[in-house]
């Protein structure tokens, strides 16, 4: 019919506007090498802002006592004690506690959010027996992961740049977080130092190191997406301070900001930004990352059900609230292998109110949704090859046998099975053959939070 082949037009001008071609994969990986030096060479130089980190030595196994990590960026926030064993028994336990952060209170102030970290914070300690407590007559000490762009003053402090991943407090920004969550812990009588403020990349790439030496870079793709890598501090520009003893500085790259001629936008890509919290800004993550997957594929549906009256004579009244429809509703639909794809019918009824889709209907959104996680995931690998491309790791060099090993985490990366498949492949295509056995990719699970507790061991006040 008219109707349906009006649908299949919006269909197919979406899915050329998402072609993201190798030759325009290269283009982006270079663009974002180009960018990694320009925001090296100065502050403000570029999109991305390669903050320096001031973490200039990673994990070596050798850490030693309790610590305590406390993960906030994002859809859950959580408080960890870790243990460490030092060099032959390693990390003997891990103890954590997880709770979704209360929806309000992202949009709330920043003297509320603190509060509540704190309390969950000292809820944890409480519960803790005497002889758990790192040691007598010292302070507990603390691996802060707070993943927005945070300008570092040091190891331990830094001052919020911006609030991204839906979080708008107005008056946090340019205070310093560490400030703010060693007031709200003096409010709950908790004595506990913050001696290392990181973010979830570099607690990742800390955590990833521990295990395996060849750990070059770490890439979030969670709710949002980052990435930081290993740089040589005399390659750094910007940096002032003296050369740091390893030769090396930790750069939080904040990809999550790039922006390029070259990444394939559409007018769905550009609608969401303007209706954001924060439009202009964080492209590359609004085009990537878990947080916005589910809803450029709810404005797809949208407009077919406006202009073509995909489902019926009448908009469906769900379909119409943003954000309704979630990356991971997305995902399952995405893999539903059944003949009668029972299991995208099942969330358009529950999710959307929409019965009685045909099959042919639902192969269509089958379809969108591998539009969407194909171009995201092509897009972070293009972002990872401009990484190894930088750090002169993309190709094979004579006589050498160097493997760089790549950390990944979050949540779109764990769960979202073709969505990583395809990056994976992605990444071989962009690296080729002869390399492609010297990057590897690995999953570290939730290094983010023991790394953020490793650093804080090698952070210390009593080292
Ligand atoms: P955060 O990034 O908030 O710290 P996670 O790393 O756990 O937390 O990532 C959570 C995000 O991962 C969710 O916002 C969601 O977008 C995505 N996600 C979680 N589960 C799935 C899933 N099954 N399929 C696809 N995406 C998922
Ligand atoms: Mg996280």
């Amino acid at each position: 019919s008219a109707k349906w082949s009006r649908a299949m037009g919006i269909v197919r001008e979406f899915q050329d506007k998402c072609d993201s071609p190798i030759g325009k994969l290269r283009n982006l990986a270079d663009a974002m090498t180009v960018e990694m030096h320009a925001g090296l060479a100065s502050e403000g130089g570029s999109k991305l802002k390669m903050i320096i980190s001031y973490v200039d030595n990673l994990p070596t196994g050798e850490e030693e006592g309790r610590f305590y990590a406390l993960d906030l960026g994002g859809t859950n926030f959580r408080v960890l004690r870790v243990h460490l064993g030092g060099k032959d028994k390693g990390i003997i336990q891990t103890e954590f506690d997880e709770v979704s952060i209360p929806p309000h209170l992202m949009t709330s102030s920043s003297h509320e959010l603190f509060d509540f970290i704190a309390a969950e914070l000292a809820k944890f300690v409480a519960t803790e027996d005497e002889k758990s407590h790192p040691f007598p007559g010292r302070q507990r000490e603390l691996g802060f992961t707070f993943s927005f762009p945070v300008r570092q003053t040091s190891i331990s402090s830094g001052t919020l740049i911006k609030w991204t991943k839906g979080f708008s407090i107005e008056d946090a920004v340019g205070e310093d977080v560490v400030g703010e969550l060693n007031k709200a812990m003096e409010r709950v009588r908790l004595d506990m130092r913050v001696a290392a403020l990181v973010n979830d990349t570099i607690g990742t790439l800390a955590g990833g190191r521990y295990y395996n030496p060849n750990v070059v870079a770490a890439i979030i793709l969670g709710t949002g997406t980052n990435a930081a890598y290993v740089e040589r501090a005399n390659a750094i520009p910007k940096w002032q301070g003296p050369l740091p003893r390893s030769g090396d500085m930790v750069i939080n790259m904040e990809w999550g900001n790039f922006r390029s001629s070259h990444l394939p936008l559409t007018e769905y890509d550009d609608d969401l930004d303007v209706a954001s919290l924060n439009p202009g800004e964080q492209i590359f993550e609004k085009m990537i990352s878990g947080m916005y997957l589910g809803e450029i594929l709810r404005r797809v549906m949208l407009k077919m059900a406006e202009e073509a009256e995909f489902f019926g004579d009448t908009v469906p009244e769900k379909l119409k609230i943003p954000f309704i429809l979630r990356t991971p509703h997305m995902s399952t639909m995405h893999h539903d292998t059944s003949s009668d794809l029972k299991d995208v019918a099942s969330k358009l009824r529950d999710i959307l109110e929409i019965n009685n889709t045909t099959l042919r209907m639902r192969k269509v959104i089958v379809e969108l949704c591998d539009t969407i996680a194909t171009r995201g995931a092509r897009l972070s690998a293009a972002g990872i090859y401009g990484i190894l491309k930088k750090l002169g790791r993309e190709i094979t060099r004579e006589g050498e046998d160097q493997k760089s090993v790549i950390a990944l985490d979050g949540g779109l990366f764990e769960h979202y099975k073709k969505f990583r498949q395809c990056m994976e492949s992605t990444l071989k295509e962009l690296i080729g053959e002869e390399a492609s056995d010297t990057v590897v990719i690995t999953h570290s699970n939730d290094g983010s939070g023991i790394g953020a507790a490793l650093l804080a061991a090698s952070h210390s006040q009593y080292l």
